[in-house]
């Protein structure tokens, strides 16, 4: 089959069996992986195009994967799209916009901006795929000040179901336009590049302060009713764990449930020490990484790791957030017999107001994000069922997240981590768009050939 379809692409295509189809289907996320019956590593949108058209011919489904950080539950058999290679970009200063490849992280595109004196609106981690991100919403550094990065698409260059490339923009196309950005890069077709809006920023004031939640485990609830009072050119978030008391935890965090509060100011950097005052008294600083630093290096605000793990995520979307709420989920989470990581995002100023033209982007008016993962070793094992995502960690998830429930609003599409069902996906969703999103599903790719990590049904919902 793999030899069959390499005839009809320039890019390699891999067989399993393989070390190259291996290393190819095989991403950050290590509890779920791709099995399918060919992996093409197209080289541009005419393999993906080739790529789509073989498969539809046959009947195979087919699914799309740059980094694995997004990945949902595995693809058995069909077409996977690996885009790595497919990773141009290309900046046009004067009309501040970039167009990005699908294989584009967003550190390249942080990097071909830069120059400019631009930045996109890339989040927390600058290795993930800039398309994918996007497509789904994108929470990032900049959020407050400059909303979703879904809001500032111009096209998406996009392979339909039909083996089509199309150039989707408002004007053309306006129900697909409009189901893209927030519904996902995976449910519609595969996309090959977009155009995304940049913005003049060149430096911020932003890092981390680790708070020792161990000696004050109120820090969240000051964190909260800092987050009441900043202004939109400040977006932060908390990542709240227990540190192992091993060698190579720096010594201060050792053994203790830390709140790492950690932020970026977009305003005059000068006054950026004076807006994060008031945090510094909310627990004891152990660690504190803030400072002027150009946007080139915002991968250092949140300053995340990035070997491959096997993690789930379970993620609520709230109007708010209560003082006994945040106690308890502090409590809960740090007597985990188990690795997890609570984080929180505020959300609200420009996210909430939205873009000009509208998109699926659901629940603009959710406060803050909370995320509870758990991590499962690195989940080599091949088979999800053999792997060590217990019982007792998706109770701990769901115990967790529902001590918000009164305030719940909904789900984020990039901040869930692992699988969702569709009913997790129909909450991502505001309910007067989940109709619309299944007819454009069900108008592009009404046989559900394509595998997404969010699915949208083709037909009710
Ligand atoms: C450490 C970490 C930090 C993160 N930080 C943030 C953050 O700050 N803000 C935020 O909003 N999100 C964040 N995310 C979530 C991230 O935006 C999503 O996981 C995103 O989907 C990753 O894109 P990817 O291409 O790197 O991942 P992949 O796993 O390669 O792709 C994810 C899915 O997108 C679809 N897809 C990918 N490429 C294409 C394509 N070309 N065409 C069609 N479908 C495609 C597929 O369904 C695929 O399964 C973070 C995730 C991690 C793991």
């Amino acid at each position: 089959m793999a030899a069959d379809l390499a005839g009809h692409v320039s890019g390699p295509v891999h067989a399993p069996g393989t070390d190259a189809y291996d290393a190819t289907r095989t991403g950050m996320q290590r509890l779920d992986r791709h099995r399918p019956d060919a992996v093409v590593e197209a080289a541009d949108a005419g393999d993906v195009r080739a790529a789509v058209a073989w498969a539809a011919k046959r009947g195979l489904r087919v699914a799309a994967q740059l980094t694995g950080h997004g990945l949902g539950a595995g693809m058995e058999g069909g077409v996977l799209v690996a885009t790595r290679r497919m990773d141009g970009v290309r900046v046009d200063p004067d009309r501040r916009t970039a167009w990005v490849g699908a294989g584009a992280t967003w550190q390249a595109v942080i990097e071909a901006a830069a120059p400019h004196g631009l930045a996109p609106l890339s989040g927390s981690a600058p290795s993930v795929g800039a398309v994918s991100y996007t497509l789904g919403g994108g929470v990032g550094l900049l959020a407050r000040r400059y909303g979703f990065a879904a809001d500032h698409v111009r096209r998406v260059d996009l392979v339909t179901a039909d083996g089509r490339l199309r150039e989707v923009t408002e004007g053309g196309d306006p129900d697909l336009f409009w189901a893209l950005r927030g519904g996902g890069a995976g449910a519609f077709g595969v996309v090959t590049g977009m155009e995304v809006g940049l913005f003049p920023v060149t430096r911020v004031y932003g890092g981390s302060l680790f708070l020792d939640v161990t000696a004050e485990p109120g820090a969240l609830e000051v964190w909260r009713r800092w987050t009441a009072s900043v202004p939109e050119e400040l977006t932060s978030g908390v990542s709240m764990l227990v540190y192992p008391d091993v060698e190579g935890v720096p010594g201060p965090m050792r053994g203790r449930q830390v709140a790492q509060v950690s932020l970026a100011w977009s305003g005059p950097p000068e006054e950026g020490p004076k807006v994060v005052e008031p945090l510094r008294s909310a627990a004891p600083v152990l660690m504190d990484t803030l400072r002027e630093l150009p946007y080139a290096e915002s991968g250092a605000v949140f300053d995340e790791h990035h070997d491959p793990a096997g993690f789930r995520g379970r993620n609520v979307l709230v109007d708010g957030l209560d003082e006994g709420a945040l106690a308890e989920l502090t409590r809960m989470t740090g007597a985990a017999p188990f690795f997890c990581v609570v984080s929180l995002r505020h959300l609200g100023g420009a996210l909430a107001r939205g873009p000009e033209t509208a998109n699926a982007v659901g629940h603009r008016g959710a406060a803050y994000s909370l995320t509870v993962m758990t991590f499962a070793g690195t989940g080599a094992s091949e088979n999800p069922e053999e792997a060590e995502d217990t019982e007792a960690m998706r109770e701990l998830r769901e115990e967790a997240v529902a001590l918000f429930d009164e305030h719940a609003v909904g789900r984020s599409f990039t901040l869930g981590f692992g699988p969702m069902d569709e009913q997790e996906v129909r909450e991502v969703f505001d309910a007067r768009d989940r109709a619309r999103l299944t007819r454009v599903r069900a108008a592009h790719d009404p046989r559900g050939m394509f595998h997404s990590n969010r699915p949208i049904p083709t037909g009710g919902w």
